[in-house]
């Protein structure tokens, strides 16, 4: 049979925007005009050293000519000093390298599965999460992720998942039935439109876990990183879940997902139990590490939550004065603007300033900022919104 002809070569996944990107640095891209975009993106949360940061390219430049890839059959020295680096900078024991953050979520999951065996509870293989959540597109990850349109079309998924409300205390109650493993959330839903944990529910649900023996799992995919204004978003809630999945901004970009574990259930890993090709390489490692050292200079995160909160205080002030921005919300440098048109429309407008935001749902403006940002930047940036708020207003005042 023929080919189809003039089709696009690439599977539609994606409804992509009409710019082409070929440069980075810092809190910039280029385009292949070589025109610049000032990107409060991040690569959605990936690049929070900013693009092609220094200290992480002079690294990986060392590595790329000494070890791309050896599989996992052998140590990877750069692997084992990024795991003993996290365990240092969090409450976790042990680390399992893998390339996204999906994959970090489906270790999660089933770690808390045999983990529930190995303690003898055979019955436990249910998980709990949360409705507007979003763990990945693997088969169990979306399985496990509170919108409907992710999972639409791929039925039967993976069975034994719960959805509670989040921030809603009578649904807790919900969670223990005898048949749950694990309770999976992100401190601060994401995609789901920027909604952070409220600190008593969640101090709630945790006495709920720790008193059943059932695993709190907080995805950090895209809170971790720095990317709240701690190096962990567990932090801001003193908590300690006994199991943490990273990905996005763990290797500025290259593709890299762990998932952190308390010892306990970490034994539920053992040689043969889960493997993967390329999780944690040599070069990927060593992009991770040379990030992690970057993130725990002195005072570095301290900057990052001043810079933050300036930001936030600026963009406060703007929603007071225009109606346009009914709400401010998130953490660190994790901000949603709930707006009262199409939030697409102002990543539109915000685009043709040449400037680079995204959404979280239909009404959420996610403004995902590198930590390194320079507070000229953060004004450059209030000027352009204020302008896409002015032309908004104007276009919405009635005629009369
Ligand atoms: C992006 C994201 C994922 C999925 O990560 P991939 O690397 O795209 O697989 C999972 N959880 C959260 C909270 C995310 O933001």
């Amino acid at each position: 049979m023929a080919k189809e002809e003039k089709q696009p070569a690439l599977m539609a996944t994606y409804a992509r925007f009409p710019i082409t990107i070929v440069k980075g640095k810092g809190s910039y891209v280029w385009n292949d005009k070589n025109e610049a975009y000032l990107d409060f993106t991040s690569g959605i949360a990936t690049c929070n050293l900013g693009h092609v940061p220094e200290q992480v390219s002079q690294k990986v430049h060392q590595q790329l000519e000494l070890l791309w890839h050896c599989s996992n059959l052998y140590e990877i020295p750069a692997q084992t000093k990024l795991a003993e680096a996290l365990i240092q900078q969090s409450l976790f024991d042990q680390v399992f390298f893998c390339n996204s953050g999906a994959e970090a979520n489906e270790a999660a999951l089933k770690i808390a599965r045999k983990y529930a065996k190995d303690q003898g509870h055979p019955e436990r293989t249910a998980v709990v999460s949360f409705k507007q959540s979003f763990h990945g597109r693997t088969y169990a990850t979306m399985s496990v992720t509170g919108q409907e349109k992710i999972q639409v079309g791929y039925d039967p998924l993976m069975s034994d998942v719960r959805f509670l409300a989040f921030n809603k205390d009578s649904d807790l109650e919900k969670i223990h039935d005898g048949k749950t493993a694990a309770v999976l959330l992100e401190l601060v839903q994401g995609e789901g439109g920027v909604n952070p944990a409220q600190k008593d529910w969640l101090h709630s649900l945790q006495a709920i876990c720790k008193a059943n023996d059932i695993l709190l799992i907080v995805d950090e995919v895209q809170t971790g990183m720095g990317r709240t204004g701690e190096l962990f978003a567990y932090e801001h809630y003193e908590i300690e879940p006994d199991v943490m999945t990273l990905a996005k901004g763990l290797g500025s970009g290259f593709p890299i997902g762990a998932m952190l574990a308390k010892g306990t259930v970490a034994a539920s890993f053992t040689p043969g139990t889960h493997g993967t090709t390329f999780g944690g390489n040599p070069l990927v490692a060593t992009a991770g590490l040379a990030t992690l050292t970057e993130m725990t200079m002195p005072s570095f995160m301290e900057e990052v939550k001043q810079k933050a909160a300036d930001f936030k205080e600026q963009l406060n002030q703007l929603a007071d004065q225009y109606s346009v921005i009914t709400k401010v919300k998130g953490i660190g440098f994790l901000i949603g603007i709930e707006v009262s048109v199409e939030a697409r429309k102002l990543v539109t407008m915000l685009q043709q300033h040449h400037v680079l935001t995204l959404t979280a749902g239909d009404s959420v403006l996610r403004i995902l900022p590198p930590l390194t940002v320079t507070s000229r930047e953060i004004e450059y940036f209030i000027q352009k919104l204020e302008l896409v708020l002015i032309e908004i207003q104007r276009e919405n005042k009635p005629i009369n």
